[in-house]
């Protein structure tokens, strides 16, 4: 099971094994981790935007949006990725909203240094032209993440809300299979959607894609809503499910530790549109903005955080119920998300900083 991680990490190793700076970079990751016991970013994803044509149900974008300030430049985010490469980091999955309708996407990528990294990014595939994937493949970048959430295309376009949805993912899955880029397609899925998850993974297998497994969680366009939250005995399904497919990897299984186990604040970040840093995009409480402070300060915080510093080995989003009633239920009265966490009342207990948390206060259950 440890080395599973390891396992699907190297998936890729054909593509890799070109890019001896990368190798170097993923080699010094696992060397840190394991013999030095230092934790290590491993991967920042940046939402850029939050433009959309899809209007889907579940969003854990939905409140994102914040009138009147400025999301961050590419100079910004180019600082940004250079101070969490220094930290280990050598992947970065850009997200949105749709992001290949931010006006410098391509600026974005590239900034990211494609050649020298793992960059990728998820997309609805509705604007993304041929011609974008050719610059793609040009600029070095060997994966993208494909969003489609049923093999039916009548009832994908009605869960997206945009006809036509399934058909510009075909579109793409064709263009990419010609130019030679791997396509992931990462499947949101819950108790209710498992049967459908199991076909997409069919679907996957099909097209010759990987696939990656994300849980539905009550943030964004779902908030509060649990009943379709997880439990341990679907949780240890889920575990088999993987057992069975080799291919199919989750958040919690590339760890750099080699154990199943959240990233989050240890060797994955979040960076929202405006800078603000979280443990993954659907977690709603900022740590701290990049525009504010550098990233090691923010880290440091984050990795006293009681829920992350306590490595959980599960997806606490979706299964840690106290996580969720403290954190996630904090959002429902917020305008946009991320909050700033030290207005949560639990953080003064959770913080791992006696005294320290302003503007907290001791938690009461
Ligand atoms: S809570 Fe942890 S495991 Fe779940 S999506 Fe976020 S980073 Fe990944």
């Amino acid at each position: 099971m440890q080395l599973d991680g390891l396992r699907k990490t190297l998936h890729q190793v054909n593509k890799i094994r070109y890019r001896p700076v990368l190798l170097q970079k993923i080699a010094r990751g696992y060397f840190r981790t394991l013999v030095l016991r230092k934790p290590t970013l491993r991967i920042v994803e940046f939402s850029i935007n939050h433009a959309c044509q899809s209007k889907c149900g579940y969003c854990y974008a939905a409140k994102f949006r914040r009138p009147g300030e400025c999301m961050l430049d590419v100079d910004e985010i180019r600082d940004i990725w250079m101070q969490s490469a220094k930290m280990g980091a050598f992947g970065s999955l850009i997200l949105g909203g749709e992001p290949t309708l931010h006006p410098n996407f391509m600026d974005i990528v590239a900034t990211l240094e494609p050649r020298k990294n793992i960059v990728t990014f998820a997309t609805n595939c509705i604007t993304l032209s041929e011609k974008m994937i050719v610059e793609l493949k040009r600029i070095g970048v060997f994966v993208i993440y494909v969003s489609i959430n049923s093999t039916d295309p009548a009832t994908n376009d009605r869960v997206r809300g945009y006809e036509g949805h399934h058909e510009h993912v075909m579109r793409v899955l064709d263009a990419c299979k010609r130019h030679g880029i791997d396509v992931m397609l990462p499947i949101t899925t819950s108790k209710e959607l498992l049967p459908e998850t199991i076909k997409l993974l069919d679907f996957a297998e099909e097209h010759d894609m990987t696939a990656s497994i994300g849980l539905l969680s009550p943030t964004g366009r779902q908030e509060g809503q649990k009943q379709e939250l997880f439990d341990q005995s679907f949780w240890a399904d889920l575990r088999k499910l993987y057992d069975r497919n080799p291919g199919l990897r989750g958040d919690w299984d590339t760890n750099l530790t080699l154990k199943v186990g959240c990233p989050a604040g240890f060797e994955k970040i979040h960076i929202s549109p405006y800078g603000h840093v979280t443990g993954c995009a659907i977690q709603p409480m900022s740590f701290g903005n990049l525009r504010d402070e550098p990233l090691s300060d923010v880290l440091v915080r984050m990795r006293e955080f009681k829920h992350f510093a306590k490595r959980p080995k599960h997806c606490i989003v979706a299964l840690d119920e106290e996580f969720i009633e403290d954190y996630l239920d904090h959002a429902i009265g917020e305008a946009s998300t991320p909050y700033p966490v030290e207005e949560n009342a639990y953080y003064g207990a959770d913080c791992g900083r006696a005294g320290d948390c302003t503007r907290s206060v001791a938690r009461t259950h």
